[in-house]
């Protein structure tokens, strides 16, 4: 069957479902290729929603669908987000900042390429890698990417790429909104029937709906992994021994009167896991990622409450089998989204792994040639299994703590740190991480790369300043340029940050 006459049915609409539609469709249509895309989804099973926080990889998408970003925060109601602000990890009274934005992209040097050279200086000097950062100054100061010219327009203060916060509930409404030339069918998946021979799957029925003959699935089906796990039989790698937590108890919050939103998620350590808080325009989205090996349900709300200092209302209280598919291409299927991968939402991973996973399969993938099928299963598998074990790793290393004030953080030391994270700190106190220790994504897709190990191996104390002085010392050229462009950044991003609009009034401008 050649790609070009294929039936695909996506099912399941929540943004993994949707994004796929956009993606493929768009992809076809560049193509110039006949794609048949049906989305199937159920309204009999709702979507996650939890208050969820993207990466820059999803504005750069929406450019890329040629989507009006303005558009897309007032009807999604979405706020900004630069980074993350990790509060109590490295020890109790320890925040530090990760900006989301590159000074290296506007700063290369000739002879410094690819290195990360700003991030040495800043080390070698003592100084926090993010001074450089655009973004920790708008981060810090609670302010809009823009600033707004006399005449009304919005002036972008630099060439950087910020993130979002949003409710994925309204981000999956938004993006059907968006999804032309795509069929719909409501209905509950509950079963297939597969070729004979080769196993591949031919028609989808449906507790509620006529079957459908198919070519290729996407399935998108969340954590109940409809089609690749009961039908397919795909099997979970899990990483309950290198990730301590394992429930999520997701709660709201008001957003007080006035008050500003904070352009960050928070990322804050608690004696079992962790709290995030995560503002749309009208709430925030918050939750508790904790251990029930080291609480209870009953002490995880009584500590966040505490914390807090107000009572909450736990909407939920979901357990965290992190981990992710063994092989999320299995014959004609392909899984996306929760139903292939979960990892606590420490850095944001999960949809941006959506994202990269759908670029990547249309990138070299969706128009391959009959006979070719193995070859691209196992390149496809191969690749987003290094992805998520890659997410794994950096969300690993945040656990590198010196915390020792619960049982939680003590077994977190002895059990859970990696014996290659361990390898890598070891490394990495003799030299400095540089841009070859991470190596690229198959068409150099977006990934996790030195720009955001540093803030996180600079925030908990794992970088030397001894080493990083010694390895400038020994390029007094390159120490002399990066010093001249760190503190011109500096300069520059702060007062940039002066004339920023703030957030809250940034985005109340839009809906007026
Ligand atoms: C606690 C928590 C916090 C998170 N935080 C973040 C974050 O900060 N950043 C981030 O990137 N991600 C985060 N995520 C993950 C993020 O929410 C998901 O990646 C994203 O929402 C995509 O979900 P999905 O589309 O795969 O699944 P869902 O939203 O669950 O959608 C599943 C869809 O499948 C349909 N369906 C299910 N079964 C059938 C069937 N049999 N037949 C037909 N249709 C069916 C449903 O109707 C629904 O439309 C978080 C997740 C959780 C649980």
């Amino acid at each position: 069957m050649s790609a070009r006459e294929q039936h695909i049915a996506i099912v399941g609409g929540g943004t993994a479902g949707w994004l796929a539609a956009l993606v493929l469709s768009d992809s076809a249509a560049r193509a110039g290729s006949t794609l048949r895309i049906t989305m199937v989804e159920s309204s009999k099973i709702p979507t996650i929603g939890v208050g969820e926080g993207s990466t820059a990889v999803f504005r750069q998408m929406l450019q890329h669908f040629g989507f009006d970003e303005l558009e897309f925060l007032s009807e999604t109601e979405a706020t900004i987000k630069y980074g993350i602000r990790h509060k109590d990890w490295r020890r109790l009274g320890v925040t530090y900042d990760g900006p989301i934005d590159d000074p290296h992209l506007v700063s290369q040097t000739p002879e410094a390429k690819g290195s990360s050279w700003l991030n040495q200086y800043c080390v070698a000097s003592g100084k926090p890698v993010q001074e450089p950062h655009l973004f920790a100054y708008l981060l810090d100061r609670q302010k809009a990417p823009y600033a707004k010219k006399p005449d009304g327009s919005y002036v972008p203060l630099g060439p950087f790429h910020h993130a979002y916060h949003f409710d994925q509930s309204l981000v999956a409404k938004y993006l059907k909104s968006k999804s032309k030339g795509v069929d719909h069918v409501d209905g509950l998946v509950s079963g297939v029937t597969r070729h004979a021979e080769s196993g591949d799957i031919e028609v989808l029925h449906f507790e509620d709906a006529d079957d459908l003959p198919v070519d290729f699935v996407f399935d998108c089906t969340g954590f109940r992994k409809q089609i690749i796990g009961k039908e397919l039989g795909a099997e979970w790698v899990s990483y309950a021994d290198q990730l301590p937590v394992n429930r999520a108890m997701p709660f709201w919050l008001d957003i007080e009167e006035g008050a500003e939103l904070t352009p960050f998620t928070l990322a804050w350590a608690q004696t079992a896991g962790w709290m995030w808080s995560i503002p749309t325009q009208s709430r925030y989205g918050c939750g508790y990622v904790y251990s029930d090996r080291h609480t209870t349900p009953e002490e995880a709300q009584a500590e966040i409450e505490k914390a807090l200092g107000q009572p909450i209302e736990p909407r939920n209280d979901i357990k965290i089998n992190a981990g992710r598919l063994d092989r999320v291409w299995i014959n004609n299927c392909i899984a996306v989204g929760l139903s292939s991968s979960f990892l606590e939402p420490l850095e944001a991973t999960s949809i941006h792994g959506t994202i990269v996973q759908l670029l990547m399969f249309a990138m070299f993938h969706l128009n391959r040639k009959p006979g070719e099928e193995d070859r691209h299963r196992n390149a496809y598998n191969q690749a987003v299994a290094r992805q998520v074990d890659d997410f794994m790793r950096f969300i690993n290393l945040h656990y590198v703590s010196e915390r020792d004030d619960s049982a939680f953080w003590r077994d977190v030391r002895e059990k859970y740190i990696l014996p290659e994270n361990r390898e890598r700190l070891a490394r990495w106190r003799e030299r400095l991480p540089r841009h070859d220790d991470f190596k690229p994504f198959p068409g150099n897709l977006p990934h996790i790369e030195e720009q955001l190990y540093y803030p996180v191996l600079d925030g908990l104390g794992l970088l030397s300043r001894q080493t990083a002085k010694a390895e400038m010392d020994a390029m007094p050229k390159l120490r002399a340029h990066a010093r001249k462009t760190a503190d011109s950044l500096t300069r520059e991003y702060k007062s940039a940050s002066l004339k920023a609009l703030g957030h809250r009034e940034f985005l109340a401008g839009l809906a007026a």
